[in-house]
């Protein structure tokens, strides 16, 4: 029986494994590993928070590219009214991954074997002239598969500069915005700083706002720039359609060609297609969205240099126009800014004492003056979360790079890997038995991160995971390490 293993339950695992059930033909063995008892959520979907909203509308977040309303659908027959364009809860969202894959268990073919282990992965080892992975367990359990997934998705945020060990241990400090979701936010007296600008601060700032917290805000990053709102109104669909072809490989002429489009209100800057360039741009978001059916062959024309480029220059400016906050989120910060409960600085952390009643921050502002210094009661890491294999405290990462598994992307964004997802090694050769999907493909697509990319991705990975079959005679195995002498080096 061919045995598939799949590390991490988040979105990306969960889907690749009921796209393996979907279309599985042959006798099939998933086991799904992942340390929280929940799948379908990962770090987006495991918020309990209500005003954690999806920054898609309900209408673009079906879980399955073949039936685009299907998430909508499931949403009505929970009894709710929405229209495609609610912007509903990433708690519920959570909710509904696990209901589809629950729903395809409950229906699973005989020749399908489904398994999901509470457990860390913190090694792979490949045996039998690298045809099969060995995943070694936290538990002490091991896994023998014939191909392995990495559906790892990001890690940790890395710790900002500015924030000393000393800092970093200090109970004022969160350094993982998730981790203290049940933190007591009214019992807080004084004012908080956010590091970093970008959604997760917008997420922390509802928390902190509804949870009772009665501070002012601070968040601070290099730009200041924080995400733009979605439009209320509903946009007209962009055809798609060819881009102009010198527009690959030039990030220079793709960025002014951009500025132009929302400057003139003229498609051609972008297309050549006569029907599509008679189409006005009514708003500049149609033109960030008409620009992402061809992102991922825009970045792969790039060169490595380009890429680092895009990387330091504009990918503050990209990030912000193109992951928007929901319209009823935007409405509030708005609210908060004016009434300056929230107030959002430019400048760099540059260094954070504390003293028995609070941490003291220093703040050198963008573009010189005078340093300013906050008093805070909290300080939160907002910084966002890393898909670098090198810098994450993650053992199992560690444990791949050391062996030679994988290797990171010369941008530092997740792994080298081919396009269908296999993971190539030191000397570009690609992988047969270990293949990602998401964050750690960023490198070589440059955007991977929202759910309607992922979707497609785990349903072709699926398909290209059942195309070679093998036998593997065990699969989920209790084993001495007695019994274990025939692979070369030891499981560390
Ligand atoms: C806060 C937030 C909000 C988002 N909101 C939206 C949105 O509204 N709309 C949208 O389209 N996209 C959104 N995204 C983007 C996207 O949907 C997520 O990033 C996506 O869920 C990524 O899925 P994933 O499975 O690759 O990674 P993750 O969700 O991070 O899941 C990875 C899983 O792997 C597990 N894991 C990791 N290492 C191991 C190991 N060694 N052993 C066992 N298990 C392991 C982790 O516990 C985790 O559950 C959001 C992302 C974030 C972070």
């Amino acid at each position: 029986m061919n045995t598939v293993a799949i590390i991490g339950g988040g979105f990306a695992g969960t889907l690749t494994a009921v796209n393996l059930i979907h279309h599985a033909r042959n006798p099939l063995k998933i086991v799904l590993i992942e340390t929280a008892e929940n799948l379908g959520r990962g770090v987006a979907y495991s918020t309990v928070f209500p005003k954690h909203l999806l920054n898609v509308p309900a209408g673009r977040m079906s879980a399955l590219p073949d039936e685009p309303l299907h998430f909508l659908k499931w949403a009505r027959a929970q009894n709710m009214v929405v229209s495609e364009s609610s912007y509903l809860s990433r708690k519920l969202y959570g909710q509904y991954i696990d209901s589809i894959l629950q729903s395809t268990v409950i229906n699973l073919p005989a020749f399908i074997t489904f398994e999901k282990l509470t457990d860390e992965a913190l090694s792979i080892q490949l045996i039998q002239d690298q045809t099969k992975a060995v995943i070694k367990l936290a538990s002490g359990e091991v896994v023998v598969a014939d191909k392995v997934v990495l559906a790892t998705g990001n890690f940790c945020p890395q710790t900002p500069s500015g924030i000393s060990q000393s800092i970093a241990a200090s109970e004022r400090y969160v350094n993982n915005p998730w981790q203290r979701a049940d933190a007591d936010y009214a019992t807080t007296s004084g004012d908080a700083l956010l590091i970093g600008t970008g959604l997760t601060m917008i997420d922390k700032v509802m928390e902190l706002v509804h949870s009772g917290f009665k501070g002012n805000i601070y968040a601070v990053s290099r730009h200041g720039l924080i995400p733009r709102a979605h439009s209320k109104a509903s946009l007209a669909a962009f055809a798609q359609t060819e881009l102009n072809q010198e527009l690959y490989g030039d990030l220079t002429l793709l960025f002014k060609a951009v500025k132009e489009t929302i400057r003139s209100g003229s498609y051609a800057h972008l297309f050549d297609n006569s029907s599509t360039v008679k189409m006005d741009v009514a708003d500049w978001r149609q033109v960030i969205d008409c620009l992402r059916p061809h992102s991922q062959a825009l970045w792969a024309s790039l060169s490595d240099k380009q890429k680092k480029r895009f990387l330091r220059h504009l990918r503050t400016y990209w990030d912000v126009h193109r992951h928007r906050m929901a319209p009823e989120i935007a409405e509030e910060i708005n609210g908060l800014t004016e009434t300056g409960r929230l107030k959002i600085l430019s400048g760099r952390l540059y260094s954070v004492n504390e003293t028995s009643e609070a941490l003291i921050a220093t703040i050198m502002p963008r573009g010189g003056g005078q340093p300013e210094q906050l008093k805070v009661a909290l300080m939160i890491n907002c910084s966002g979360y890393s898909p670098d294999f090198r810098r994450a405290k993650s053992v199992l990462a560690q444990s791949l790079l050391t062996r030679a598994l994988v290797v990171p992307h010369p941008t530092g964004l997740g792994l080298s890997v081919r396009t269908d997802g296999a993971i190539l090694d030191v000397t570009g050769k690609p992988s047969k038995v270990l293949f990602t999907l998401g964050p750690p493909t960023l490198g070589l697509r440059g955007e991977t991160v929202a759910v309607p990319e992922l979707r497609v991705q785990a349903r072709e990975l699926a398909k290209v995971l059942l195309q070679t079959g093998q036998t593997s005679e065990f699969s989920v195995l209790q084993i001495e390490e007695s019994e274990f002498n025939y692979v070369k080096s030891p499981l560390s």
